[in-house]
């Protein structure tokens, strides 16, 4: 395995056919990624959670904007933690890049980031997404929300996420794992918020209207309610997006079938959390690292970035792409992110008590 550019070759290849079962590379050590690094050109590495061909094309601008070529390691963010873990002051990670706060902290928190800030970065990213210290920020912003089946739901029934406790939601409600991080967040969110009891009880009350034991992906939730098997689930936004698009007939009529709420707008706001990127704490080219993380939320690249992404802009005088503009403004929840980092234990605590697993 090795970092590729982005311009002349895109890893598509997923990272568990190329790791072994511990996350370790196969036959990818640092030294051979040094080795292999084109001598005449500057680069900076990128692992990256997110791989999307709209990241491609914004690493290629970036590229033609400053002669620095952008090479990405592809993996999901538990093996990227892994494998910097495993990689240490070895790395040749410069730049990290992950979705949910959640998974940024984590990273944070084995000390994997290098808390790094400047005038541009300040100035790019509202101040609550972003780790105070700077060991990561946002560049795109997404919400958890509430979806439901059309025929069986009016979206006043489901204003709030207090409303999927209720027991007009009895045997109706479909959630994934609540070891995942999307979960995570939004619980840990509540915490902060409201408090431990209060978050506890929903929690409990979402699980005593399970319609079925959590299980598959926020995809596979928006799936079972236009299926039939229960009326409303929670899932992040661009999934319904991409689901309505998809070339799969039968993913773009179950799209058909339900409709979005983006919950508590008379109240605290949507759970809002991000996609993200830090600068890796053993980075080589620290000083590129940062030259492409200003980037990354500068006006160029957030606007070359919005109509190509079902994420919305890192600031709100960004427009948003179509689809998601035709959804309208929607509040956001006001939680400084670095709090669902910090309490993602005792939200995955709440979870297990509630018997939500
Ligand atoms: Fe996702």
């Amino acid at each position: 395995m090795q970092l590729r550019d982005v311009r002349n070759s895109w890893e598509s290849q997923p990272l568990p056919y190329l790791l072994n079962r511990r996350g370790f590379a196969l036959g990818g050590s640092a030294a051979t990624l040094a080795a292999c690094a084109p001598s005449e050109r500057l680069y900076v590495n990128v692992y990256s959670a997110r791989h999307y061909d709209a990241d491609r094309t914004l690493y290629a601008a970036f590229e033609e904007a400053t002669g620095v070529a952008v090479r990405v390691l592809p993996a999901n963010a538990e093996q990227l933690l892994e494998r910097l873990r495993a990689e240490g002051e070895a790395t040749e990670a410069d730049l990290v890049v992950a979705a949910d706060a959640g998974n940024l902290w984590r990273m944070q928190d084995a000390n994997l980031l290098a808390p790094v800030t400047s005038a541009a970065l300040s100035a790019g990213v509202p101040q609550r997404l972003h780790d105070p210290a700077g060991h990561w920020w946002g560049f795109t912003k997404r919400a958890r929300i509430i979806v439901y089946r059309k025929d069986a739901v009016a979206p006043d029934e489901i204003a709030s996420m207090d409303n999927l406790t209720q027991p007009r939601f009895s045997g109706q409600v479909v959630a994934r794992s609540s070891t995942n991080t999307y979960n995570l967040s939004l619980l840990a969110s509540r915490i902060e918020r409201l408090g431990a009891d209060n978050a506890w009880d929903w929690a409990a009350g979402v699980r005593a209207n399970f319609a079925r034991d959590p299980q598959g992906s926020d995809t596979d939730q928006i799936k079972a309610v236009a299926a039939g098997l229960a009326q409303v689930a929670i899932a992040n936004h661009y999934y319904v997006l991409r689901m309505a698009r998809s070339d799969d007939n039968a993913e773009r009529e179950s799209a058909a079938k339900v409709g979005i709420v983006f919950p508590d707008q008379a109240g605290a706001g949507a759970h809002t959390n991000i996609s993200g990127a830090g600068v890796a704490a053993h980075a080589k080219r620290p000083e590129r690292a940062l030259q492409l993380l200003e980037y990354l939320v500068s006006d160029d690249a957030q606007r070359l970035l919005a109509p190509l992404n079902d994420e919305f802009p890192i600031r709100p005088e960004i427009e948003a792409a179509p689809e998601l503009a035709a959804l309208g403004a929607f509040r956001e929840e006001d939680v400084a992110l670095d709090a669902l980092g910090r309490r993602q234990g005792e939200a995955a605590a709440i979870y297990e008590e509630v018997g939500w697993r």
